[in-house]
């Protein structure tokens, strides 16, 4: 039977770039995908800040529209609004995102097997073995790569668990009037310690959607009843719901294996926007596997440099959102009030125009906590005390 190099599971964002990078050097890979091309669409935002697309061959014809502009909104209506100097992210179609990126990954010599779904995975002093839905043949390789966005069967199945949590995520498309900015809703009536979206896209067609711990959908229909979007808003398609992961798996390397995007965690903890991080830990894996290359030497001491270099640089932003978004979610709707009307004073307006980057927060997350406002109104624990 023949042996492929490396199988990536998976054809998202996250797995195709990986494809391509280990393609473009040469190897033989083989991707599996289990839906079909048109099968199912991705459930996504589609808001990716403007450095990923600097970083990684992006297909920039899925863009539709800019984040100029983002306004929060209070559950009483007040609001504040974010005007970076330059665009901060774009809005893109998922789907031809996706498409772009595995016909850059095919392009480069990679073989994508849409309709394939990998439902067991054995690794082997010599190999690893992948049990393929439909069959009959299994498949071959030297190196797995676990790209399978939330997928506890695959992690767990390898002997590396699963990730510590999740969240829910609704969306649905809409004609929207009058949206000018992204805007943000907050509020324990909207989403529970979380947040809902209205993002424009083109023609006054817009995403609408929001995350929760539970109750997705329930609370998405009460969102579109909210006084402040209920007149605005017309659903033109369907509601679809998919499990985000929220925090990080233990460990993302094993012999001849390595987890990357979603499936590991590698996701903004804040937003819960999981592209950027997803191909950060990508190519991160793609450089300690083609090193591993060329030594011939696949093992957990060599991958283990994979994770060690992802955590350096994603670690400490996941742990500051998910202290950020403790605090958060003990505050009422009366303490959400008061932190708008006090957030247009005391520079608070100017520590997030100066520190805020679209995929980078734990640097205002922590210049937030340092400023005398929090201090004196939240002291410095996780409890609000105002
Ligand atoms: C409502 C909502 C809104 C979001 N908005 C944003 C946003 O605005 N910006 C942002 O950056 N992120 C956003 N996200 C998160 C983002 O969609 C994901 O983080 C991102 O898609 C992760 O990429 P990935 O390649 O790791 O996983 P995925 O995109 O999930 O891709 C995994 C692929 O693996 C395939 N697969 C799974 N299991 C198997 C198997 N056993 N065999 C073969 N194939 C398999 C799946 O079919 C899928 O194609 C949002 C998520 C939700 C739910």
């Amino acid at each position: 039977m023949h042996e492929h190099d490396v199988v990536v599971i998976g054809a998202g964002p996250v797995g195709s770039y990986c494809a391509f990078e280990l393609a473009r050097n040469g190897l033989d890979v083989l991707v599996l995908e289990k839906n079909l091309p048109g099968e199912c669409q991705p459930v996504c935002s589609g808001v990716i800040g403007t450095e990923a697309f600097t970083e990684f061959p992006l297909p920039v014809d899925s863009i539709m529209s800019e984040v100029r502009e983002i306004v929060l909104v209070s559950p009483g209506g007040q609001k504040v609004f974010y005007r970076p100097d330059a665009v901060q992210a774009y809005v893109v179609n998922r789907t031809m995102l996706d498409e772009g990126l595995r016909m850059l990954a095919r392009s480069n010599g990679a073989e994508i097997k849409e309709g394939s779904t990998c439902i067991g995975l054995e690794v082997t002093d010599r190999n690893v073995h992948l049990r393929v839905s439909p069959g009959p043949e299994d498949v071959r390789a030297k190196v797995v790569v676990i790209a399978s966005g939330y997928n506890p069967a695959l992690t767990k199945m390898v002997g590396l668990g699963t990730v510590p949590g999740f969240v829910e995520g609704v969306q649905a498309e809409a004609e929207v009037d009058e949206l000018e900015q992204t805007e943000v809703y907050l509020g324990n009536t909207v989403a529970p310690s979380s947040f809902a979206w209205l993002v424009g896209l083109q023609s006054g067609r817009a995403r609408i959607g929001l995350t929760s711990r539970g109750q997705s959908r329930t609370f998405l229909s009460s969102f579109l009843s909210n006084p402040f979007v209920e007149e605005r808003v017309r659903l033109t398609g369907k509601v679809y719901k998919k499990i985000i992961p929220y925090g990080l798996l233990k460990r993302s390397f094993g012999d001849r294996l390595m987890v990357v995007g979603e499936a590991a965690g590698q996701v903004k903890t804040t937003t819960h926007g999981g592209v950027y991080y997803g191909l950060i830990g990508a190519r991160i894996a793609g450089e300690t596997l083609l090193g591993a290359w060329k030594r011939q030497d696949f093992s957990t001491a060599i991958f283990a440099e994979y994770e060690r270099k992802w955590r350096q640089l994603l670690e400490p932003e996941i742990a500051k959102g998910i202290r950020f978004r403790r605090f958060f979610s003990h505050l009422t709707d009366g303490q959400i009030e008061w932190f708008f009307k006090m957030s247009q004073k005391d520079g608070i307006m100017d520590l997030l125009h100066k520190k805020a980057r679209f995929d980078w927060h734990g640097e205002f997350i922590s210049s937030l906590i340092e400023h005398a406002f929090f201090k004196r109104y939240f002291g410095r624990g996780d409890e609000p005390t105002a």
